[in-house]
Parts: structure tokens; C-alpha cells; sequence
């Protein structure tokens, strides 16, 4: 493919939330127009992008409107319907793939995906009838039951411990098809991004660890200081052959349990940058982003060199509300008086319990040092400070 040039090309992003909105920031500084389709009135990406279509995902017209102002077109959710990316593959350079998003849309295929690049996830069933339903090893349990499909922030998602807590979670999610897990004994959560050009040139980022609170990623911090080289070494290793496997390009996310007996095994991958790659944009000297915006527009990937050690805290909408009531923003001119502290919000106009409004990135010469000031201006934000 030849490159698509800054200055000159136009990208499209289906999508437009945070991530779409970060996405258009990156495309925009190295010189790009952007478009976004999103079917919302008002949202994060459509403000800041050149030019925002409002139409549904599949909208004839929405999609041909994109194809004639874009050169090349990504995604930032694998919620998108598949057929939508490969209907304008058929027009225009589109990335990833509408076949590598659909592995991603679906647990069970994506762990079948896993399993045949030879790399280890959680024992696991999957459930779409009665029979499998029946038919469940015992072993399993406890476990959890999580939708095939649609899944976010531990949505769909229902812990069980006796096969009949199964039937009744199983009917509970409308008896959608469903892949029940093994409930594995965790260590620490870790994450690995990796961006794929056409060519097959492969870079990655460095291991990340990631603390999540009710389901949702609260913290991550890299260097992952308690995970030991050999551990690391494992992740990015399976990260790439996931990758590889898959003839990916753009860039992907592979999220990993380290259990208490040392093994790592992969929990799921999202084909886009991700939460727990935030930190890059401060941390690093390449973020996701940018390197989303090479592997669609045919650049030449970067390595990316993280040059500080980094803390990200997720920044939820429950921050805005206290006791006494709210909304109110919290104090940011007291967080960001703390050093090395990088404020991104993205826009959203109402904040909600929940709603992931933004983040703050700490970055420092020590991973100690990093460490301290996340724990500073957690205690300001009112967060937790148990990390
Ligand atoms: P997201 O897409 O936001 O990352 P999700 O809704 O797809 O999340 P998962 O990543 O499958 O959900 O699970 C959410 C969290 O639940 C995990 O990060 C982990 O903390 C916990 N969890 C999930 N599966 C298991 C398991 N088999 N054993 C132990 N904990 C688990
Ligand atoms: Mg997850």
C-alpha cells in the first residue's frame, strides 16, 4: 500500500466516543482531516472531527457519505457491526479488518482464535442450548457466565457457583449464547498493545498492569513492577503471535490474567487501542493513537520508547458527585499542581455513576515516584488509595 500522506488524506473513525475522539486528536496533529460517523447528535469525537455524519452503523447512505471523504477508515469499538467495515473495504482501505473485528465481537470465537495461535486462556464452555447447558463440567465452577456478544466493562456478565445458579444467570441473560469460565484465582491483571502495519511490521508496547474496580479498569501502571521479566517476556511474546495469527492491522489490545501459580493466561482482545493504553500519550513517545493513525494511513511504525514511568487513573462520572449532591467537577487545579500530572477529558457534557468522563496520566522519573503521586491526587479525587 502507498502511504497515505499527512496533509493531504482524510480519515474516517466509526464511532464516536473517547476513543474515537483521541484517534482524531493524534490524526489531527500529524496533519489529517477526520470524519466521524457516529448516529448521535453530540458526542466526544464528532465535536473535534472536521466533519461528523449522523447515521446508524449500517446506513446506506451514512457509509457512502464516509467512503467518498475518506482515504482509509478505522474503528473504535468492536461493537460495530462487521458488515459495516467490509461493506466500505469494498471502497476504500479499511483497518482492521471486518473479519479480525468479528473475532473480537464474539468470546467464543475469539477464544477458539486464542487457543489455535497456541496461546492458553481460561477453561471454559460455551453455552448457546439446553444440552450444553446440561452437559456442563463441574469444574468449571465457580465461574463466570458472560453474553458471547456485546459485553463491555463487565456488562453481561453473572458470577455462578452451582450449576443451578447457572440455569437461573443463563435465563437471567435471556438465554443468549454465553461462555461460562473457570472463576480463576488472579494476581495481578496485565494488558499488552500491539500495532501492525499492512506490511507486517509489528511493534509493541510494554507490559501494562491493570487494577479494575466492579468490573471496570480503575488503574494501570507501567512498568507492571511486581510482574518478574519472565512474565513479561510471555505476555508480549503471545501478544504478537495473536496478532500475527489473525494477519492483523492497526492496533490491538490483549488483556491477560496472571494467576497465583505464576501461569498467564489470555482473557480477551479488543481491536482498537484501548483504556489501559492511555498512558502512552503522556508516557511514551509514540502513543496508541498515533500509531492507530500509521497502521490505517500505510506510515512506517515507530517502536515505541516509553520514556517515563507512568501511572493512569480512570477518571469515572461518580467523581463529580458527593454526599452533598452534584454534579460538581472535582478540584483539577489541586491535582494538577502535583508533578507530572496530564489531564484528558473527554467532553462529555453530563457526568453519570460510572460513565468513563476521563483520565489523568502521572508520569515520572521512577516507577516509585510515579507510584506516589498517583496515591496524592487519588486522595484528592476522593478514589480509593489502596493501590
Ligand atoms: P472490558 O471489555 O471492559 O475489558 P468485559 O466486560 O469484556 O470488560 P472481562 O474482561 O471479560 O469483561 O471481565 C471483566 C473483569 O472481570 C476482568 O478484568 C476481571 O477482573 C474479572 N474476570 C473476568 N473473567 C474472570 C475469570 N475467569 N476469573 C477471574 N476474574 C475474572
Ligand atoms: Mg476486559
Amino acid at each position: 500500500m502507498t502511504a497515505l500522506l499527512p496533509g493531504v488524506a482524510t480519515l474516517g473513525v466509526l464511532g464516536g466516543g473517547q476513543l474515537g475522539r483521541m484517534f482524531v486528536h493524534a490524526a489531527q496533529a500529524l496533519g489529517y482531516r477526520c470524519v466521524v460517523l457516529d448516529p448521535d447528535a453530540v458526542s466526544p469525537a464528532g465535536a473535534v472531527a472536521e466533519k461528523h455524519v449522523k447515521t446508524d452503523y449500517l446506513d446506506h447512505f451514512g457509509l457512502a457519505q464516509l467512503a467518498r471523504d475518506c482515504d482509509a477508515i478505522t474503528t473504535e469499538f468492536e461493537n460495530v457491526p462487521a458488515l459495516a467495515l467490509e461493506t466500505l473495504a469494498g471502497m476504500r482501505v479499511v483497518a482492521p479488518s471486518g473479519a479480525a473485528v468479528a473475532v473480537c465481537q464474539d468470546r467464543a470465537v475469539e477464544k477458539a482464535h486464542f487457543e489455535a495461535a497456541g496461546v492458553p486462556c481460561a477453561p471454559h464452555a460455551v453455552i448457546t442450548n439446553e444440552i450444553e447447558l446440561a452437559a456442563i463440567d463441574p469444574a468449571l465452577l465457580p465461574g463466570i457466565l458472560k453474553t458471547s456478544r456485546m459485553g463491555y466493562d463487565g456488562k453481561g456478565q453473572m458470577r455462578v457457583a452451582t450449576a443451578a445458579e447457572l440455569a437461573a444467570a443463563w435465563d437471567d441473560l435471556k438465554r443468549v449464547p454465553c461462555v461460562l469460565e473457570q472463576l480463576l484465582p488472579l494476581k495481578a491483571e496485565l494488558s499488552v498493545l500491539v500495532a501492525r502495519g499492512a506490511d507486517g511490521q509489528l511493534v509493541n508496547f510494554p507490559v501494562q498492569q491493570n487494577l479494575h474496580r466492579g468490573g471496570i479498569l480503575a488503574v494501570t501502571e507501567v512498568p507492571a513492577r511486581a510482574v518478574p521479566a519472565e512474565v513479561r517476556q510471555q505476555a508480549v511474546a503471545a501478544a504478537r503471535q495473536v496478532a500475527e495469527a489473525l494477519n492483523y492491522v492497526g492496533v490491538l489490545c490483549i488483556e491477560f490474567f496472571w494467576l497465583d501459580d505464576g501461569r498467564l493466561v489470555v482473557n480477551e482482545m479488543a481491536p482498537r487501542p484501548h483504556n489501559s493504553g492511555h498512558w502512552t500519550m503522556n508516557g511514551a513517545d509514540v502513543s496508541q493513537f498515533e500509531l492507530q493513525v500509521r497502521t490505517l494511513a500505510g506510515l512506517p511504525l515507530s517502536e515505541p520508547r516509553q520514556h517515563s514511568a507512568s501511572v493512569m487513573l480512570n477518571l469515572l462520572g461518580d467523581l463529580w458527585f458527593s454526599d452533598e449532591g452534584g454534579p460538581t467537577p472535582p478540584a483539577w487545579d489541586r491535582v494538577l499542581g502535583l508533578p507530572g500530572t496530564h489531564l484528558h477529558l473527554y467532553g462529555k457534557a453530563d457526568a453519570r455513576h460510572g460513565r468513563k468522563m476521563g483520565h489523568l496520566n502521572i508520569t515520572a522519573a521512577t516507577p516509585e515516584a510515579a507510584h506516589q503521586v498517583a496515591v496524592q491526587a487519588a486522595a484528592i479525587l476522593g478514589l480509593p488509595t489502596d493501590f
